[in-house]
């Protein structure tokens, strides 16, 4: 089979040994779990239960009418116990409500009870909504708005992403290997709704399994196909790259080159949703880091405190010093490990002072291996000047906001420049003007 690939990108450790065997364990949820009502891309939710009420698994505990948004719905069975302001995975105290578990998981009504086989692509799509999904990888876009391209927007590839190209990361894996019908039924659902008789799989050759254990069951319109392992080969525009030869522009998205791209974990959740009439409630987290006793791939109910997972991995073999939500290289640092799992939680990684030690940075000898680097094609080493200078127009200039934050340029520097945090910064700052432009008109 022909490995495909996508231009620039680089090789770090895969460190993926100490989990990806691991089969995997389903956590019993904790006494308390939180339920931030921030935690995916979109508008926020608003409470649809009140302190003091008694709520069913799979019962929606918070919605909004916006579409680009997806409902939540209670992982435990038991009653309202708080509805405040507690920290979530962006490090920032947001409206939570917190239920307290009874230990019996009692189930509420399934969210559909309907045939699949009958239902329209739109009735589909409504459903998807209504079982709470989003990108499962770690990006967190309401997958029914994904599903919803534009009239004008002619859809010719459904693509799949299960390269998992983080190093440590193997919860996908895991769904691969463990969830292989649903993922199967999954992808028919998904091929109905978009009117598509094929469908494409990216899977990365260090997984040779889920290759295999794929194949096996996919039927003559799901092409099961073999990436080189590359960073960042999960990204959307890197992976339609390497499916289908096709380049997105700058600035525009996969849908402009008819391509919908939609992560593996996401696809057996919308057949739990059509299926079974199951929201989203749970997700698979891999635990790993150099501090953490046993690494293990856990399935864990939305709500429950980072702290519960490290618990199950028999806790800390050395000192913790950082905490990371996702993978290390596009992963965000946690401030605690009260922090509750959400939808978009794929890793919970904890490393000793040593592995998380930051070099430090020198001058740039102008030796271009960032920019051969950057998949985006970018020029990183000047994208970083700029940024420093505060030169806002420059940088716009040079595109910045096309940068996917995927440290690769970082990690090749033999400089040890802090290139993706400068980057980040400068996005950030534009983003602030920007807001604050948006602010005074809206103001005069
Ligand atoms: S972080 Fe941005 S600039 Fe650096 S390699 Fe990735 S996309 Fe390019
Ligand atoms: S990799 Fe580092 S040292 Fe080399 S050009 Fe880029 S910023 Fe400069």
């Amino acid at each position: 089979m022909k490995k495909l690939t996508f231009s620039g990108g680089i090789h770090p450790a895969g460190n993926k040994e100490a989990t990806e065997k691991k089969p995997l364990v389903a956590l019993t949820p904790p006494q308390l779990l939180y339920y931030p009502l921030s935690q995916h891309i979109g508008a926020p939710l608003k409470p649809v239960v009140a302190v003091g009420d008694a709520v069913a698994i799979g019962q929606k505990i918070a919605d909004t009418d916006a579409f680009m948004s997806a409902p939540l719905h209670a992982s435990v069975s038991g009653r309202v116990k708080d509805i405040g302001n507690y920290v979530n995975h962006t490090n920032t105290p947001v409206p939570t409500i917190v239920i307290e578990n009874d230990g019996l998981d009692t189930w509420a009504e399934p969210i559909h009870t309907k045939n699949p086989d009958e239902m329209t692509p739109d009735e589909m799509r409504k459903i998807i909504r209504e079982a709470g999904i989003v990108g499962l990888g770690g990006a967190a876009f309401p997958t029914h708005v994904k599903l919803s391209p534009p009239a004008d927007k002619k859809i010719t590839h459904l693509i799949v992403n299960a390269a998992e190209c983080e190093p440590y990361l193997t919860s996908d894996r895991r769904v691969m290997l463990e969830m292989t019908d649903d993922i199967i039924g999954g992808l028919r659902y998904l091929m109905r709704m978009l009117s598509l008789n094929e469908c494409y799989v990216g899977v990365e050759d260090n997984a040779p399994e889920a290759i295999c254990a794929l194949m096996e069951k996919a039927d003559d319109s799901m092409h099961i196909l073999e990436l080189k392992k590359k960073y960042p080969q999960g990204s959307e525009k890197q992976l339609i790259n390497a499916i289908t030869g096709k380049e997105v522009p700058m600035g525009a998205l996969p849908m402009d080159v008819g391509c919908i791209v939609i992560n593996i974990g996401t696809v057996a959740e919308v057949y739990h949703a059509l299926a079974k009439g199951i929201p989203l409630y749970q997700r698979v987290v891999t635990v790993s880091g150099d501090a953490v006793m046993e690494p293990k791939n856990l399935l864990v109910r939305l709500g429950t405190p980072f702290s519960c997972l490290t618990e199950e991995c028999g806790g800390f073999k050395k000192e913790p010093h950082k905490i990371i939500m996702g993978g290390p290289m596009m992963g965000i640092a946690g401030v605690s490990l009260d922090i509750p799992v959400v939808k978009g939680t794929s890793g919970l990684l904890v490393f000793s002072e040593k592995a998380s030690h930051m070099p430090t940075e020198s001058m740039c000898i102008r030796c271009g291996r960032c920019v051969n680097a950057c998949p985006m094609h970018l020029m990183p080493t000047t994208l970083d000047l700029y940024s420093r200078l505060g030169d806002l127009e420059t940088l716009q200039k040079y595109n910045i906001m096309n940068c996917m934050e995927c440290g690769s340029c970082t990690y090749v520097c033999p400089a040890k420049r802090y290139l993706v945090q400068s980057i980040r910064m400068g996005k950030a700052k534009i983003n602030a003007r920007k807001a604050k432009e948006k602010a005074k008109e809206a103001n005069k």
